[in-house]
């Protein structure tokens, strides 16, 4: 259920406030620590942040896509690992149970991620499977009555702070294909669940990703999302489809940041006698990243409106994520170009954004693998 338009207003302006005034100050200092401060996490647990998207009756804010979308676009302005940290709960750490766990489960989980009381992590990716994820190796074997996990799953967000990770594995050794694979509630803390050091990345730094490894794991037999074999993969895709859309609204929100960078800089900076904005060459940059930034905003509007109809937006979602992803990419070398040697240096935020968007053309699928969705819709819509 949307919230009223008033409601809604408040919570948008809240936000913003708080990105400006706690979170942009500390941008630095958490790329530099590789780490947010607790009492930051407390207050964005206390601003409803970590429930956006969970339904109100679980004390979540319910936001529709295109309610969450807006809030993204806002939170973009800052660090991609704020969002990192509240993205999991909000979008592939909870969405499974959401759409398709049984009451109890939702009952049981959804409160405490809402919150914020727990993490919850997704846990697909493993080491030798990427892209083709319908081709996990995660085992799930059925042992009296509870499932014995073992396999390894790689580069998992947010896992080193988990209380509970959605683990895709395969329950059917006989099906090799999307199938046999089942999605599993898998909560922190049980024998044989362990962890790979942090791993170290080229950006997002102060948002955590390692291994988890499971060793003869086991879990009651309800622990699988919606109590049936086989729907995991499905439960997976639908999952990644609604987080495609909210990916691209943070590189538009992103995007929106590096602009107002560069019209800071090249307002503020002078040669040959005038501010360099001055420029027609400078504003060629200005002008193309604006213009990609609106292309790329619309698209996401329209898919999320589209998809809180009810309308299949496989397709849109894709578009928007592979068009916005790239985009801030570009508008994000631009931003470096126009900072010129500053824009290269640490001290310049421009330089750190560069580093932090470029996962974003990479995970929850990459841009190849979003050409592949988009051209198969099509043909498939094509063909009626
Ligand atoms: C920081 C970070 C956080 C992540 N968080 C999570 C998480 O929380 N949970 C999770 O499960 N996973 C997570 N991932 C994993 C991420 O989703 C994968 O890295 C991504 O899907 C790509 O898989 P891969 O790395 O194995 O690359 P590969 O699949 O090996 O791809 C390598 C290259 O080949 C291309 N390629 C592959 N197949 C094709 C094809 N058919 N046609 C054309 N090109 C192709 C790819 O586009 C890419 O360019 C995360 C990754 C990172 C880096």
């Amino acid at each position: 259920m949307a919230l009223d338009p008033e409601t809604f207003d408040q919570l948008v302006q809240t936000v913003r406030r708080f990105i400006r005034e706690r979170l942009v100050p500390i941008e630095r200092q958490v790329d530099e620590a590789d780490k947010i401060p607790d009492d930051i996490v407390a207050e964005m647990k206390e601003l409803g942040l970590f429930g956006l998207s969970i339904p109100q009756e679980y004390g979540g804010i319910g936001l529709t896509v295109t309610e969450e979308v807006k809030l993204a676009f806002e939170l973009g302005y800052t660090s991609p690992a704020f969002r990192s940290i509240i993205g999991t709960n909000n979008g592939i750490g909870s969405q499974g149970i959401v759409n398709d766990g049984t009451p109890e489960q939702k009952a049981k989980y959804l409160p405490k991620l809402a919150s914020g009381e727990i993490i919850g992590s997704f846990c697909l990716t493993e080491p030798d499977v990427g892209s083709d994820a319908a081709s996990l190796r995660t085992s799930a074997r059925m042992d009296g009555n509870e499932y014995v996990l073992n396999g390894t799953k790689r580069y998992i967000t947010n896992a080193p702070h988990a209380g509970v990770f959605t683990v895709m594995a395969r329950t059917d050794p006989e099906n090799k294909g999307a199938g046999g694979i089942s999605a599993f509630i898998v909560e922190n803390g049980l024998p044989g669940l362990k962890f790979g050091k942090a791993d170290k990345k080229m950006g997002q730094k102060g948002a955590h990703v390692c291994d988890v490894i499971f060793e003869d794991v086991r879990i009651p037999a309800d622990s699988i999302i919606g109590g049936k074999e086989g729907m995991g993969f499905k439960t997976a895709m639908k999952v990644l489809d609604r987080g495609r859309i909210n990916i691209a609204a943070a590189c538009v929100g992103v995007a929106q940041r590096l602009i107002e960078e560069s019209l800071r800089y090249a307002t503020e900076r002078k040669q040959f006698g005038q501010a360099i904005a001055n420029y027609q060459l400078i504003q060629a940059m200005l002008a193309d990243s604006q213009t990609e930034c609106y292309a790329a905003k619309m698209m996401v509007l329209d898919a999320a409106e589209k998809r809180d109809r009810g309308e299949n937006t496989i397709q849109e979602a894709a578009c928007a994520k592979y068009y916005a992803s790239e985009m801030v990419g570009r508008v994000a070398d631009r931003a470096v170009q126009i900072h010129g040697g500053a824009g290269y240096l640490a001290e310049y935020s421009v330089e750190r954004f560069y580093r932090d968007v470029r996962l974003f053309r990479i995970y929850e699928g990459t841009s190849q693998i979003q050409q592949l969705i988009i051209a198969r819709e099509m043909l498939k819509r094509f063909a009626g």
